[in-house]
């Protein structure tokens, strides 16, 4: 249930809507626009039934929310959220674009690669050092080493970083080291994860699951942040469908979708949702075109030679010539993309 104020509402007319909708068992959360304030309730809604809520000072309108997923759905904010990440934040008018290698494989290569994504425009360095791979004897990340070089790194360019975290029992020592903690597709509904990472205060990218609809994700979301953590960005990968041309099937339309039903920022991944390299300057221009807030893109020095996603990662010079072609989708989105000059000054 959602309660809309009338214009100018006062603190003592908002205390006493909160203190009636509270005593009958469900809790509140204000999110104050320029315009108006609004007040979500949480719980259960049966018990307002009845209760003549337009009668109550300062009322003007009510709204049931008949979406199961409250807290990230649209209505519930008065703005959209903006999720900081260190001196940037995702879900304002400038694109953020996420780079690096799929898996952190030393510290050399790191450094290369987020000196250069950083001088192309990137405002965050990607890397998982816990990888979750389909075949157990693949490559499965450098683990907390790292993880130590995802930081160090982050403290000699600044750029905050992005990893995925696995498990329960590994949330305390990503978080650790972590600016944003990635659930990966494969763990979009493990719920104890997700209930896990709710309790920090630290955003979370949560990737859509490959058979996941959007409601999924959604409710997903709604986990995060029923525990107290409002910093969710939401990520379209791609879906499993049957088509073998590519690794999946990007669902481009889920972006203005998602951008309609919530108020969290959108992220495209396009090395995952294409899997080949020369889908990803085209998926990611889409993406922008359809309303993504950032982009979060797999670049390694040598994709030849990636331990893992070697297909999808663009090498330095390709990702700079995606994000100099990106110039123009951003500008006719109404987005802004900061240059590494502007960034260093
Ligand atoms: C990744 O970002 O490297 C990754 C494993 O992604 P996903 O969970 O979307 O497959
Ligand atoms: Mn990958």
């Amino acid at each position: 249930m959602i309660i809309v104020t009338r214009k100018g509402v006062t603190a003592e007319e908002l205390d006493h809507i909160r203190e009636r909708v509270e005593s009958y068992g469900l809790r509140t959360h204000v999110s104050r626009g320029e315009e108006r304030t609004i007040i979500g309730c949480v719980g259960d809604e049966e018990a307002l039934r009845h209760v003549p809520l337009l009668s109550i000072p300062g009322v003007e309108a009510v709204h049931e929310v008949l979406k199961p997923y409250k807290l990230a759905s649209r209505e519930f904010a008065a703005e959209p959220t903006r999720v900081p990440l260190r001196d940037a934040e995702l879900g304002g008018r400038a694109l953020v674009v996420i780079a690096g290698p799929c898996s952190v494989e030393g510290r050399e290569m790191l450094e290369a690669t987020a000196h250069r994504v950083q001088a192309a425009g990137a405002r965050a360095l990607r890397g998982g050092a816990f990888k979750p791979r389909t075949s157990p004897y693949s490559f499965r990340g450098l683990g907390e080493e790292g993880l130590r070089i995802l930081a160090d790194v982050r403290a000699e360019t600044g750029l905050p970083v992005v990893t995925e975290v696995m498990d329960t029992r590994q949330v305390e020592l990503v978080a650790s080291y972590a600016d944003v903690l990635q659930i990966g597709a494969r763990n979009m509904q493990n719920f104890n994860l997700l209930t896990e990472v709710g309790r920090l205060q630290r955003p979370v990218l949560l990737k859509r699951g490959m058979a996941a609809t959007i409601k999924d994700l959604l409710l997903a979301a709604e986990y995060v942040m029923s525990q107290g953590n409002p910093h969710v960005i939401l990520c379209e990968r791609g879906i499993r469908t049957f088509g073998t041309e590519t690794r999946n099937t990007f669902d481009l339309a889920a972006i203005p979708v998602l951008k309609r039903e919530t108020h969290l920022p959108v992220i495209a991944d396009p090395s995952h949702a294409g899997g080949r390299r020369h889908l990803v300057a085209p998926l990611s221009y889409a993406a922008v075109a359809a309303g993504a807030d950032g982009l979060m893109v797999e670049v390694h020095p040598d994709p030849a030679t990636a331990t893992s996603d070697g297909d999808q990662s663009l090498d330095f010079d390709e990702f700079d010539a995606m994000m100099s072609g990106l110039a123009a989708f951003a500008e006719a989105a109404g987005r802004t993309l900061p240059r590494a000059a502007m960034i260093a000054g």
